[in-house]
């Protein structure tokens, strides 16, 4: 979030806590974690238990009952890989009501809470399905592989894979306990490879991931950091000197100025590129 404005208004923070598995079978266990609870306490928590699915996306700040809300993901996985069901209640008519995978219309930092019911509903409880067994290790991403073999590992648990995603993690973005920011301030741009093509010619370097047959992903720390903005501070807001997708607030930013910072990045990608970068953070 990044709260542009003070709130006139009554702000409830969910503080649920609690996790339990409710379902077993041979091969895979249901979790359920209370939304108050903490993210990474709780994947921790999880890996303690040999269970698979959710390491890729250790040390993720935020509580689990946020996670449906923009589909978390980081490292080649996604919170809809392991989602069953959430519960929420809706605030028109104080009923509880059952979200499941398909319910939630999950997309790239996208979820039907985002979109539809924005501001509907209270999400009290969410439920993973993850792995007793067979643990279908990723290390396909990033820079995964090459922190484990710099450890000499060759067969990682998931507790390495973990401790692996802990330790990138540490050495690439700002603690926001030292440093103001709130992640990923931008979303990585999904475009038409019809509409792809002709920039690409234009700027052969750019990086690009297929996502479909029919579209690719442009890194947005790419495009900002070749468009002149990483480490650049305006005041007390700034561009992480180390990464270019977080904003960063050196102390008294308020949040008008982090956003017109993102405004003039926007606009400078977008008149150097022709490629529109779309806010992650929600803008209050
Ligand atoms: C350093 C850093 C790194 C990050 N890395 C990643 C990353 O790798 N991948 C990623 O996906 N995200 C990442 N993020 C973003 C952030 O961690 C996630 O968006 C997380 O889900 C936020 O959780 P929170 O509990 O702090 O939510 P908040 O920011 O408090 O709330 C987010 C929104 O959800 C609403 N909300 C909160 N709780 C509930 C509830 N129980 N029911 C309904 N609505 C609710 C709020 O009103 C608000 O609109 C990062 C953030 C930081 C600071």
């Amino acid at each position: 979030m990044l709260l542009t404005k003070d709130i006139d208004a009554l702000v409830i923070h969910v503080d649920l806590k609690g996790k339990k598995v409710i379902k077993e079978d041979n091969d895979f266990v249901w979790v359920e974690s209370q939304a108050g609870e903490n993210w990474h306490e709780f994947v921790l928590w999880t890996i303690s238990q040999n269970f698979g699915g959710l390491e890729n996306m250790s040390l993720i700040p935020g509580n689990v009952g946020t996670t449906p809300i923009q589909n978390i993901g980081a490292y080649g996985t996604e919170i809809k890989d392991t989602f069953e069901y959430c519960k929420a209640i809706d605030i028109e008519n104080q009923q509880l009501k059952t979200f499941t995978n398909e319910e939630c219309h999950f997309g790239y930092r996208e979820s039907i809470f985002k979109n539809s019911v924005k501001d509907r509903y209270i999400i009290t409880s969410v439920v993973f399905k993850l792995t007793k067994h067979s643990h279908k290790i990723n290390t396909s991403y990033g820079d995964i592989t090459a922190e484990l073999l710099k450890n000499n590992i060759e067969h990682p648990t998931l507790q390495d894979v973990s401790n692996a995603v802990i330790a990138i993690r540490r050495s690439k973005l700002p603690d926001p306990k030292e440093l103001g920011n709130s992640g990923s301030f931008f979303k990585n741009p999904v475009i038409s490879k019809t509409a792809f093509e002709p920039i690409h010619a234009k700027f052969p370097e750019m990086k690009f991931y297929e996502v479909s047959a029919t579209e690719v992903k442009v890194p947005a720390g790419w495009l900002i950091e070749q468009a002149g903005f990483k480490g650049k501070r305006f005041g007390d807001a700034g561009i992480h000197k180390n990464q270019a997708l977080v904003l960063v607030n050196y102390g008294s930013a308020t949040g008008q100025q982090i956003l017109d910072v993102s405004k003039t990045i926007q606009q400078t990608v977008f008149e150097t590129f022709g490629i529109s970068i779309e806010a992650e953070v929600n803008i209050i």
